[in-house]
């Protein structure tokens, strides 16, 4: 299983940081908190056809 180290924003404080995306999981979303400010992010994943990860988008948790 290979997982893919990408950038993201946080959506409260635009903090960057790098969060580990796994791809053998098709398109999902999850949960992480900002390592900044500790609030929850939504994290949504893309997955392409040959497996690889197509795009990562943050969203606040509430909305
Ligand atoms: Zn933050």
């Amino acid at each position: 299983m290979e997982t893919e180290l990408t950038t993201i924003s946080c959506p409260y404080c635009g903090e960057h940081f790098e969060v580990q995306i796994d791809p053998s999981a098709g398109n999902h979303q999850y949960i992480e908190d900002c390592y900044v400010c500790c609030q929850p992010i939504m994290i949504h994943v893309t997955v392409s056809y040959d497996g690889s990860v197509e795009g990562v988008w943050v969203a606040q948790e509430n909305e």
